[in-house]
């Protein structure tokens, strides 16, 4: 007969930092489908009413307490901003070389931005065939020309030479010049550029300082994914929000700046047993050398001892899970691990008076499980497999027998 779980007796504990407070202490331990939740009376009147807002890290909000995998078949760039678009986060995996990595991390940040303050541009002598390609190659449909003191000379877009066959004209000649460019000056505010680019039913807006120099751009797609996803994560420039995980190999310091320069709002030190000097040296170091305007999660582990030790080592949120991955044969293998469950209330006892917030990762298969994890004190769950057979993970789709499949595997594991 399944136990149950009497949760939530205070309020909901994903809102406002504070963790759920439930005595969840019984040996063995237990995992999800050890307990139910059990009804309560409520006054919430409709499920308009209700708030998924969280933290994933001391200084990340979410939208949505869902956070995907650091694992090679789960989180590249793709997943990274479908999840930050609906209002969770990322974290890219570490199993690239750093240069690829931090491109990852560099594609996420770009997708998205209220001004973009580097657009692409070409000189007055580039041809038609140069422009076409730095379009191609960017995936972005237009190009500002300037002279070499990036003063504006017009634009170039991708319907403006759609049909144009002579690659080796100048782009001067194709470009809408800069007397019947529609600009704004540089400063100008996200909701006056929609007003400006909706009158004068264009795409793109260069911002412009005094001295008719390019300062930014701002565009109507940016414009267009703000009101498709209301829920997005972004940070203060309104890029999309995105976690890199990091190891404790040597090369892990250089690994970890190259990421942070691609612009990583988070680092996930990720290691197997957390709750061991590597890891508190690691988290020390990276503190230590790195600045701290990013936020330092660290991970796993499965007790309050753990949890309070990198909490010390300077730690902005912990992860926590010692073998309840779909994948993970931690406990066969070895013969470790904590009940998911309990481990999650142990730590998130340890972590509240810090108010660091605790990302419960692996053993989620269905949402009453994630409900689960937040109401025995998580602010956030990680998830992989379940995440792993969708359209914006990693790897081709492999058809058989007509359905359609991807394939997933242990980060360790095989
Ligand atoms: P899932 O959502 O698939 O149940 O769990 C995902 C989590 O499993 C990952 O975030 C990671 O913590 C863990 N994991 C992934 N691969 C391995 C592995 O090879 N070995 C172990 N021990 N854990 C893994």
């Amino acid at each position: 007969m399944e136990r149950t779980m009497d949760a939530l007796r205070t309020q909901p504990s994903l809102l406002d930092g504070r963790v759920g407070h439930i005595n969840l202490r019984p040996a063995p331990g237990l995992t999800f489908d050890d307990v139910l939740l059990v009804p309560r009376y409520s006054e919430i009147q409709s499920r308009g009413d209700t708030r998924t807002d969280t933290w994933f890290s001391r200084r990340i909000r979410l939208n949505i307490p869902i956070v995907s995998s650091n694992m090679d078949t789960v989180t590249e760039s793709g997943m990274a901003v479908a999840l930050a678009r609906a209002g969770g986060i990322g974290v890219i995996h570490r199993f690239l070389t750093i240069q690829q990595q931090a491109d990852e991390v560099r594609h996420v940040k770009r997708t998205e931005a209220y001004v973009i303050l580097d657009p692409l541009t070409l000189s007055r002598d580039a041809t038609v065939g140069e422009a076409r390609a730095t379009m191609a190659r960017a995936g972005v449909g237009g190009v500002i020309v300037v002279d070499p003191d990036r003063v504006v000379l017009g634009i170039v877009t991708r319907r403006d030479i759609l049909f144009f066959d002579d690659d080796g004209a100048a782009v001067t000649d194709v470009m809408t010049p800069r007397e019947r460019l529609i600009t704004a000056p540089e400063g100008t505010a996200f909701g006056e550029a929609r007003a400006i680019l909706d009158r004068a039913r264009v795409e793109k807006l260069p911002l412009i300082d005094a001295r008719g120099r390019l300062a930014g751009l701002i565009t109507a797609k940016d414009i267009e994914h703000g009101m498709d996803y209301p829920l997005a994560t972004k940070d203060r420039k309104g890029h999309l929000v995105v976690a890199a995980a990091v190891g404790i190999r040597p090369g892990y310091i250089e690994r970890a700046e190259a990421l942070l320069a691609a612009g990583a709002d988070a680092l996930v030190v990720d290691i197997a047993h957390g709750d061991s000097a590597n890891a508190v040296d690691a988290a020390r170091k990276l503190r230590a050398q790195l600045g701290d305007d990013w936020d330092l999660v660290v991970g796993n582990v499965a007790t309050a001892e753990g949890t309070a030790r990198l909490i010390d080592a300077g730690a902005d949120a912990i992860k926590v899970g010692v073998g309840p991955g779909s994948i993970c044969i931690t406990r066969l293998v070895t013969g470790f691990g904590v009940p998911q469950l309990t481990a999650i209330a142990d730590c998130a006892a340890a972590a509240a008076t810090a108010r660091v917030p605790i990302i419960a990762d692996g053993g989620i298969r269905n949402s009453g499980d994630v409900v689960k994890a937040l109401a025995a004190g998580a602010q956030t769950v990680m998830i992989g497999s379940l995440l792993a057979g969708t359209k914006e993970s990693p790897g081709l789709v492999v058809v058989r027998k007509g359905r359609r499949f991807k394939v997933t595997r242990g980060m360790a594991s095989l």
